[in-house]
């Protein structure tokens, strides 16, 4: 496919610069600060209750991907909140914004949309940033792993179903990043994968919308280990499922969510050893409590996370399930002066 041998645009070159000189800082949780604002069904529908401009009539409330339609200024503020806090590079709001993911709200009709403005509206707030400070940031075009596992059959008594097919997550995943791509998404984030079989069709998927745009945008790996054994839900150790998505040759790899901080570093070493790319690492704020909250300082997430820099282990880290604007703030400044882990570069690395 000759687009891949396009040289990179302005933006890319910017952010490969960026990444050579400094470690770069992600954004924190999404939901967590939505969950802060207290919406309701209303809300979440907008405009009095009448769900955007597509009709459901499945509740809403929860569909924190429907509010970048029917809250645009919320979510432009949350964006905004990050950038400033230090991020330079802050997440679109469509973690779900698929058909497979928002058939659970009867809302697929509403998927492109949800991508275009997702990307839109983090650029504005990036942009409101920029404007007072001066310094670039990129948006990161989020496609999360879906409710559904292709590699796994949810049916104890019959293991050989399976709830999705590759083709069924390549087309939910094409348009969402059709979506990204049109609405100006720098970068293409699929994270929190814990099936590589669904991340793979996100690959190709990616691979496919970048041959019809006619360009390639960098694209970010983010896996996540869900249990102590330190493998992925489907069953890869981190050395595993570098191997089984090097032939994206992503921008980054990486690892999220899961355990946190402490429980990532292991994995984070052993992904560190074996990947010839940046490695990225956004651990939640520490375990959840009984109420299923987050509740670790800014302070002491900081300071575990600046152990994978002092170890050289990281190009880019941030925060996910739990974290803030105050702990990505104590997350930049805690990293600043550490040297990025070094890589050698390849032509469209
Ligand atoms: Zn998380």
């Amino acid at each position: 496919m000759h687009s891949f041998i396009l040289p990179p645009t302005k933006t890319v070159a910017d952010l490969t610069r960026a990444a050579r000189e400094r470690i770069l800082i992600l954004d924190g949780a999404m939901g967590t600060q939505i969950q802060t604002l207290g919406l309701d069904e209303d809300d979440f529908r907008g405009h009095g209750g009448q769900c955007c401009s597509f009709h459901s009539d499945h509740p809403q409330k929860g569909n924190n991907d429907l509010l970048i339609l029917t809250q645009p200024k919320a979510i432009e503020d949350i964006h905004y909140a990050f950038a400033k806090a230090g991020a330079d590079i802050v997440e679109t709001n469509t973690f779900s914004s698929t058909t497979i993911a928002q058939a659970d709200y009867a809302m697929e009709q509403a998927v492109f949309d949800l991508n275009v403005e997702g990307a839109r509206v983090a650029r504005r707030a990036l942009d409101r940033a920029t404007a007072e400070d001066g310094r670039p940031r990129w948006v990161a075009g989020a496609v999360g792993p879906t409710n559904r596992t292709a590699s796994i059959s949810p049916d104890v008594n019959d293991p050989g179903y399976r709830a999705v097919t590759f083709d069924d997550l390549r087309r939910a995943y094409g348009q969402q990043i059709r979506g990204l791509i049109a609405g100006g998404a720098d970068l293409i984030l699929i994270e929190t994968i814990f099936d590589t079989l669904n991340a793979k069709a996100a690959i190709f998927a990616c691979f496919e919308a970048f041959a019809e745009h006619g360009a390639r945008l960098p694209i970010m790996i983010s896996g996540t280990i869900t249990d102590a054994s330190g493998r992925t839900l489907s069953g890869q150790t981190p050395t595993a499922f570098w191997h089984s998505v090097r032939h994206a040759r992503p921008f980054s790899v990486g690892l999220n969510c899961a355990l946190g901080a402490d429980a990532m570093r292991p994995h984070l070493a052993e992904l560190s050893a074996v990947a010839d790319t940046r490695i990225c690492a956004y651990p939640n704020a520490g375990l959840p409590n009984a109420f299923g909250k987050y509740d670790e300082e800014p302070e002491d997430t900081a300071a575990k996370v600046e152990v994978f820099a002092r170890e050289g282990l990281v190009n880019l880290v941030g925060g996910c399930c739990g974290t803030t604007p105050e702990h990505i703030r104590a997350i930049a400044e805690h990293v600043a002066s550490y040297a990025p882990r070094q890589i050698e570069e390849t032509a469209d690395a």
